[in-house]
């Protein structure tokens, strides 16, 4: 994917060398001002793409998939629980086709349903950070702010399970050089996906699940959340098309061969 070539290491630097050229060619050219404006605006377009597709690595490193395994294995995770309605409902469904999993949950409603978390964890599925509020502006906090989501929902499961969380999915997928830094100094690992299932837009329970297994293959992460019946239905239609396809869903830890706890 082009995306992937595309950095802010390297789009932010390109872009105030275009406009000091544009500058300098002002000395012997009458440059038209919408050439600046195009310039300003790509930088615009790609560094708002870069911050939305966590798939492009536009602001840090995540991990989105390992093709590289061996193995027929593939991860599925859930974000946005444990969910008290639907989240052990997930877990039985996991359980009935022997498939793990990794829980991206978030701190406040661990606080309110802590026993559904030590039960992902006693039935051998990875819990992850997702954030402790989830708030809809967390793509504009800074780096001290996100700092302290993460250690606040990091706190939280090591009090309810003594386990000091490695994995971290960005809340909506989005990344920023605040969340980059923050990142950084926890040492924790972000963790995206390739799979996206839309599961929670208007999408009905078969196109979700089409998203899914029209592309799904081995060495992938796949994007679900355990917050509605329909993602239920849909996990399992796709816990049955795994099997027929002999891939079998790991922890992303194991998928991707690093540590889920420090
Ligand atoms: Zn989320």
């Amino acid at each position: 994917m082009l995306g992937q070539l595309i950095s802010r290491r390297v789009v932010y630097p390109t872009t105030v060398a275009l406009l000091i050229i544009l500058i300098i060619l002002e000395f012997s050219f009458d440059v038209p001002w919408y050439v600046y404006t195009l310039v300003v605006l790509a930088w615009f377009l790609i560094t708002l793409c870069g911050s939305f597709f966590i798939g492009w690595n536009f602001h840090m490193k995540s991990w989105h998939s390992n093709k590289k395994i061996e193995q027929n294995w593939v991860s599925i995770t859930f974000d946005d629980g444990p969910n008290a309605e639907f989240t052990p409902q997930v877990l039985d469904l996991l359980k009935k086709y022997n498939a793990k999993a990794t829980f991206f949950c978030i701190g406040h409603k661990i606080e309110e349903h802590p026993d559904i978390l030590k039960r992902l964890l006693e039935e051998g599925h990875t819990v992850g950070n997702h954030t402790y509020n989830h708030s809809r502006s967390f793509g504009f906090y800074g780096m001290e702010e996100v700092k302290a989501e993460l250690e606040k929902a990091k706190k939280t499961v090591k009090e309810h399970t003594g386990l000091t969380m490695n994995l971290y999915r960005p809340a909506f997928g989005v990344t920023n050089p605040s969340i980059e830094k923050a990142v950084n100094q926890l040492k924790v690992q972000s963790i995206g996906w390739n799979v996206r299932s839309l599961d929670t837009t208007v999408r009905t329970e078969d196109m979700v699940l089409k998203r899914i297994t029209s592309k799904v293959s081995k060495g992938d992460i796949i994007l679900l959340h355990d917050t509605s019946a329909k993602s239920v239905a849909v996990l399992e239609r796709l816990l049955v098309f795994l099997r027929e396809k002999n891939l079998q869903s790991v922890t992303a830890d194991r998928l991707l061969g690093i540590k889920a706890y420090v």
